[in-house]
C-alpha cells in the first residue's frame, strides 16, 4: 500500500535521531500549490511531486479556507488523480445507448460533431439545448455560456442539492448558510447545527468546532441521525425528519412569549416596523403601505405620524398596533403579524413536541438557553463603527448564539419555509452579523433578493441571439416568471413556472423526465458535465435509465442527443452519444471566483485558482476550455472577435485573466490593474495568473476592523462593497422577515394583476406562498398511508467521501466499501431482525434489498444509509463483483421524481412548491426481513456494464508509492 511518509514534526531530543528512523524524508523534488476538489470545500493544498508524479498532498497552512487542515478525502486525491476509471480520449457511441459501444475519436472530430449539432440548434431554436452541470465549480462561466448561446435551459445541480437553503436566506437576510456564511467561531457561546453534511464547508467547520470546544461553548446538533459533526455535540436533538421548521417555530413561540427578542435590532435592521395594508380583497392587501415615492411607511411613535421607514430617521417605529393610512385604510406593523402568528397556541411546545419526536421540556429548555446566552451573555467588542444612517457606535455588541444548517432541513417539500424560519429565529435573537452570531461571507450580504432576474421570457429566446441576461435569477413577483401567455412553462425543467416560481437554481432532477416526456416541449440535445444522472444523482434510477434509452415509434431516442463530459467512467458515460473526457483536478485550470462561489470568510474576501500541477498523460481536456473552444466554433459573441477569431484562444486560463463581466470586474479579484496593484476592480492584468501561482493559488483581502460586523448596515462596508462592484449601490440591506414578494404571488393567485396562474397552480400558491414562514406536512408523507409506510428514510454523506467520486477511490474504498441500512434497535426488534440481516425496504414507488446495521443514534422513526456508495456492476472500472456493486445499494431507487397522482391525475414534481428543491428526504418506507435465501446480494441489480477497452486493467492490490520507496532505497 501507500509508502509515502508524512512529514515529521520537529524533534527536540538529539538522541532521538539514533534509532535509524528517517524523520524528515524528502517528499518529492517539487512542490506546487493549488486548490483541492475532493469535495466542495475548496481547501488550499500543497502537492508534492516526485519525477513528475504526485507523491503526497498536504494542507496549505496559509490558505484562508483550511489553514493547513486536510481531510481524508483531500489526502486521497492522489488516488482520484490516478484512478483507473479515468477516461482518456473522446468517444463516439456506435452501439445502442447503454451498450457501452464507443469508438475513440480525435478532439477535432468530437468538437466538429458537437458544434454542428449545437450550431443547428442555435440557428433554429436555442432552447432545444438543455445544458446542466453537476458538481461544477465554474457556474459563472457555464451560466454565462448558456446565456451567450441563447438557451434558458441551464442550471447546475443546486435544485437537487440545497436551493431551499440559498433562497430561504437570500429572500430573508441577503445571505445564506451553505458555505456562504459562518458562525462567529471566535465568540459564539451557543451553537446549533441543523442537518449538515460534510462537503460544503467541511474543514472550516471542523476548525470552528475545535475553537468552540476549546472555549467551552455549547454545541447542539439537530439531526435525525447522530453522526458526522454531531458525534461531538454536547446535545443531540434527534428530531423526526421534516419537522425542523415546526421545532424552530416552537422556539420562537417560547421567545416571544417570554419577551426575549431583540427589539432594538428589529427596529434598526429589519422590516418589522413596516406597515402592512390590511384591506382583505384589495389588490394591495398584505403589501407594504408606501409613500408617493414608493418608500415603505412606518408609524413614528415620537412624531405620532406616518413616516418613511427607510429614511433612517425614525428611532421609535411602532411594532404593534393598528394605524390609519392617508387613504383611510388600516395597516399594521409586520412584526405584529409575525408575533400573532407564532404566539398562537398551535406552536406551543406542548402541541409540537410529539410531531417532532421531541420532549416538551427539551424544546422549552433550548429556548431558555438561547434566550439566556443571547441576552445575558452579550458580547462587546471595543470597535467603533458607523451605520448607514451616519450614526456612530462606540462598540460592536453581539448576541453570541450562532446557527448553521444545510441540506438536512432543506431537502424537504417544506424546506424553503424551514430555512427561512431559521433565519427569522436568528434575526429575532439579534444574532445575524454580530459578534458571536452568524456572519456572511463576501460578496454577501446582497440586497433582498439579489437584483438579477431570470431570462427566457417570451421574446427573449431567439435564434443566433444571446439571452438578454442570466438564465437564473431571483423573481420579485409573478411578472418575473418564465411562462408563456397560457401559463405553461418556458423552461424544460419547469423552473420559474407557476409550479415552482422561485426555483433559483433550476430543477436538474426534472430535466431527463421532462425531456423524455416532451413536457413542456421536446429538446434536441442534453449536454451535461460532471453529473452522474443515470445513477446516484437521480431519483428513480431504474426509470431514468429507461428514459435515457427509450425510443419513439420511429425508432429514435426520445432524448435525441446526449453530450456528456466527465473525467471518469461513471454510470452515466454509457448513455452518452458523445463523451468529452475531462481532466482531473490536478491537471487543469479552474477559477474559484467571487462571481460564483466565494472562498471568503467573514473577515475578508478571497478567491482562488487551480492550475495544472501535472500535465495530463491522456488525450483529455478541461471541460471549461472545451466549452470556450466550442463557443468560438459556434460564433458566440462573447467568445468570438469581430474578425471571427477566438477571444480566448488560451482556453480557460485566458478567459480567467482577460474576460470582464463589467468594466474592471473579472473572474479573479486579486492583482487587478495593469500593475497588479488593484484589488477586486481594475483593468486586466496579463500577469495575474502568475501572481496567484506565486501566492500559493489564492488571493485574500482583509476587511478593516470597523467593516467586519453589521455588514448589512455598516456604512464603511457597504460603501466599499459598492465601490468594488460587489453590490450595485451602498444602500442598507434590510432583513425581510415579512416577505412582500410572496404576498405578490398570493395576490396573483387571487386574480389580481395581469399575471395569474392556472387554477390548480393557483391553489398551491395560495397555500404555500405565505409572506411569513409556515410549516406543513411534507408532501409524500401527506399522500401515502403512513401506517403502512411507517418510517422515514434518509441518506447521510460520509466524512471521508464525496458522492460517487469518493466511493471509487482506491484508498477511500478501504474505509467504506459497502453501505448498510442503519436501523434503530426498536425497528429491528419489530421485524425480528438481528445485526447484519438482510431486509426489504419499500416505498410507494419501488423496493430495494439491503443489509442492516443496528444502531441507537437515530430517531426511532428513521432509517438511513450512506449516500452514493452503491455502484452499478462494471462502472468506474471496478470489478463487477466489487462490494459496492454486489452489496452496496442506493436509496435513489426508492424515490420517485414525481409525487403520487392527485385526484385530477396530475403528478407534480417531488419538490418544494416554492423553489423546486428536490425533496429527497421526504421519503417514507416500510421495512421487512428478507428470506435467508435472499441474503448476500443487494437488489435491484442492473445489467453489468461490460469492461470498456479504453480503460486500464485494475490491480487487485494497489502498490502506489512503492516506486518512491524503491527510489529512496536506491533500488
Ligand atoms: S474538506 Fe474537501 S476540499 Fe478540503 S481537503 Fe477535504 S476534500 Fe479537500
Amino acid at each position: 500500500m501507500n509508502e509515502v511518509k508524512k512529514p515529521s514534526t520537529i524533534v527536540d531530543d538529539p538522541n532521538a535521531a539514533d534509532d535509524n528512523v528517517e524523520l524528515s524524508p524528502s517528499l518529492g523534488d517539487e512542490v506546487k500549490y493549488t486548490t483541492c476538489y475532493m469535495c466542495a470545500c475548496r481547501c488550499g493544498i500543497k502537492v508534492y511531486l516526485d519525477d513528475g508524479k504526485v507523491r503526497y498532498i498536504q494542507g496549505n497552512r496559509n490558505h484562508p479556507v483550511n489553514g493547513g487542515v486536510l481531510c481524508g478525502k483531500g489526502s486521497s486525491g492522489i488516488m482520484q488523480h490516478y484512478s483507473p476509471a479515468r477516461l482518456s480520449k473522446p468517444l463516439k457511441r456506435v452501439g445502442e445507448r447503454g451498450s457501452n459501444e464507443f469508438v475513440e475519436i480525435e478532439w477535432d472530430e468530437a468538437l466538429q460533431i458537437a458544434s454542428e449539432r449545437l450550431g443547428n440548434i442555435r440557428n433554429t431554436d436555442p432552447k432545444k439545448l438543455a445544458f446542466f452541470t453537476g458538481r461544477d465549480q465554474s457556474q459563472a462561466l457555464t451560466g454565462w455560456w448558456a446565456s451567450q448561446f441563447g438557451t434558458p435551459n441551464y442550471a447546475a445541480h443546486g435544485g437537487f442539492c440545497s436551493v431551499n437553503m440559498a433562497a430561504g436566506g437570500l429572500y430573508t437576510i441577503g445571505g445564506a448558510f451553505w458555505e456562504f456564511a459562518e458562525p462567529d467561531w471566535h465568540h459564539a457561546k451557543y451553537f446549533m447545527m441543523f442537518g449538515v453534511a460534510e462537503d460544503h464547508d467541511s474543514n472550516p467547520i471542523k476548525k470552528g468546532l475545535g475553537l468552540l470546544k476549546q472555549r467551552g461553548a455549547k454545541f447542539v446538533a439537530v439531526n435525525p441521525v447522530r453522526t458526522g459533526y454531531g458525534a461531538i455535540a454536547d446535545e443531540w436533538v434527534g428530531i423526526r425528519p421534516g419537522t425542523d421548521g415546526l421545532f424552530v417555530m416552537s422556539l420562537v413561540h417560547e421567545l416571544l412569549k417570554s419577551g426575549n427578542v431583540d427589539v432594538e435590532y428589529l427596529i434598526r435592521y429589519t422590516n418589522s416596523g413596516w406597515l402592512v395594508i390590511d384591506d382583505e380583497g384589495a389588490a394591495d392587501h398584505g403589501l407594504f403601505a408606501r409613500d408617493a415615492d414608493g418608500n415603505p411607511l412606518c408609524w413614528d411613535q415620537d412624531a405620532g405620524a406616518l413616516a418613511n421607514a427607510k429614511s433612517g430617521k425614525v428611532d421609535n417605529p411602532a411594532l404593534k398596533g393598528e394605524f390609519t393610512l392617508s387613504d383611510g385604510r388600516k395597516a399594521v406593523p409586520s412584526f405584529e403579524i409575525l408575533a400573532k402568528r407564532y404566539l398562537d397556541a398551535q406552536y406551543a411546545p406542548e402541541q409540537v413536541a410529539h410531531i417532532c419526536g421531541l420532549e416538551v421540556a427539551q424544546i422549552k429548555r433550548i429556548a431558555a438557553e438561547l434566550a439566556h446566552v443571547a441576552f445575558k451573555e452579550t458580547i462587546e467588542i471595543d470597535q467603533e463603527w458607523t451605520d448607514w444612517t451616519g450614526r456612530k457606535h462606540d462598540k460592536m455588541i453581539g448576541r453570541p448564539v450562532a446557527f448553521h444548517a444545510m441540506r438536512g432541513i432543506s431537502a424537504h417539500s417544506n424546506g424553503f419555509h424551514t430555512c427561512r424560519m431559521l433565519h427569522v429565529l436568528q434575526v429575532l435573537l439579534g444574532s445575524v452579523e454580530v459578534p458571536g452570531g452568524f456572519r456572511v461571507k463576501a460578496p454577501y450580504p446582497k440586497h433582498i433578493p439579489p437584483g438579477i432576474k431570470p431570462t427566457g421570457k417570451p421574446g427573449q429566446v431567439n435564434p443566433n441571439t444571446p439571452l438578454p441576461g442570466a438564465p437564473l435569477g431571483f423573481p420579485t413577483g409573478p411578472e418575473d416568471l418564465l411562462v408563456n401567455a397560457d401559463g405553461t412553462a418556458r423552461r424544460i425543467d419547469k423552473a420559474y413556472s407557476w409550479e415552482h416560481p422561485i426555483s433559483s437554481h433550476g430543477m436538474m432532477h426534472m430535466v431527463i423526465h421532462n425531456a423524455w416526456k416532451g413536457d413542456p416541449y421536446k429538446i434536441d440535445t442534453l449536454m451535461m458535465f460532471m453529473a452522474n444522472m443515470s445513477w446516484n444523482s437521480s431519483m428513480n434510477t431504474a426509470g431514468t435509465i429507461e428514459m435515457l434509452t427509450d425510443k419513439d415509434e420511429d425508432g429514435n431516442y426520445k432524448i435525441p442527443n446526449i453530450i456528456y463530459s466527465d473525467a471518469y467512467f461513471s454510470e452515466m458515460v454509457p448513455y452518452a452519444d458523445l463523451v468529452l473526457p475531462d481532466t482531473t483536478y490536478l491537471e487543469r485550470h479552474d477559477c474559484i471566483s467571487l462571481l460564483d462561489r466565494p472562498i471568503s470568510n467573514a473577515d475578508g474576501c478571497a478567491d482562488a485558482i487551480r492550475y495544472p500541477v501535472v500535465e495530463p498523460d491522456r488525450d483529455v481536456r478541461g471541460f471549461q476550455s472545451v466549452l470556450i473552444d466550442l463557443g468560438h466554433r459556434l460564433g458566440l459573441p462573447g467568445l468570438t472577435n469581430d474578425d471571427g477569431t477566438a477571444k480566448y484562444p488560451g482556453g480557460l486560463a485566458d478567459y480567467m485573466v482577460n474576460h470582464e463581466r463589467a468594466p474592471g470586474v473579472g473572474m479573479l479579484g486579486g492583482w487587478r490593474g495593469k500593475d497588479g496593484d488593484k484589488p477586486l476592480k481594475g483593468e486586466v492584468n496579463p500577469n495575474q495568473l502568475n501572481k496567484y501561482i506565486e501566492n500559493q493559488s489564492f488571493w485574500q483581502h482583509e476587511f478593516a476592523p470597523d467593516q467586519r460586523y453589521f455588514k448589512m448596515a455598516n456604512k464603511n462596508y457597504l460603501d466599499w462593497s459598492a465601490d468594488m462592484g460587489l453590490l450595485p449601490n451602498g444602500d442598507p440591506i434590510i432583513f425581510q422577515l415579512y416577505s412582500e414578494v410572496f404576498q405578490k404571488f398570493r395576490l396573483a393567485a387571487e386574480g389580481h394583476g395581469d399575471h395569474n396562474p392556472p387554477k390548480a397552480d393557483g391553489e398551491r400558491i395560495l397555500k404555500y406562498f405565505d409572506p411569513l414562514p409556515i410549516w406543513y406536512q411534507p408532501f409524500e408523507e401527506s399522500m401515502v398511508d403512513t401506517k403502512e409506510y411507517n418510517l422515514h428514510a434518509l441518506t447521510q454523506r460520509p466524512m471521508h467521501m464525496y458522492h460517487s467520486w469518493g466511493s471509487q477511490n482506491t484508498w477511500l474504498r478501504q474505509i467504506t466499501g459497502k453501505n448498510r441500512m442503519f436501523i434503530h434497535q426498536d425497528v429491528a426488534r419489530k421485524i425480528g431482525a438481528v445485526d447484519e440481516d438482510w431486509v426489504w425496504v419499500s416505498s410507494h414507488h419501488a423496493r430495494i434489498r439491503c443489509q442492516i446495521k443496528i444502531v441507537d443514534g437515530v430517531n426511532p422513526n428513521t432509517i438511513w444509509t450512506w449516500n452514493a456508495i452503491g455502484k452499478r456492476r462494471g462502472a468506474w472500472n471496478l470489478d463487477k463483483d466489487a462490494s459496492e456493486a454486489k452489496e452496496g445499494f442506493l436509496l435513489n431507487h426508492l424515490i420517485s421524481e414525481l409525487l403520487p397522482q392527485q385526484d385530477d391525475g396530475y403528478r407534480y414534481s417531488n419538490s418544494d412548491p416554492i423553489t423546486g428543491q428536490a425533496a429527497w428526504f421526504d421519503l417514507r418506507v416500510k421495512i421487512e426481513k428478507a428470506e435467508p435465501s435472499q441474503f448476500g446480494e443487494s437488489y435491484p441489480q442492473f445489467p453489468v456494464i461490460e469492461k470498456f477497452e479504453q480503460l486500464p486493467d485494475t490491480p487487485n492490490i494497489s502498490r502506489y508509492g512503492d516506486s518512491f520507496r524503491k527510489k529512496r532505497e536506491g533500488k
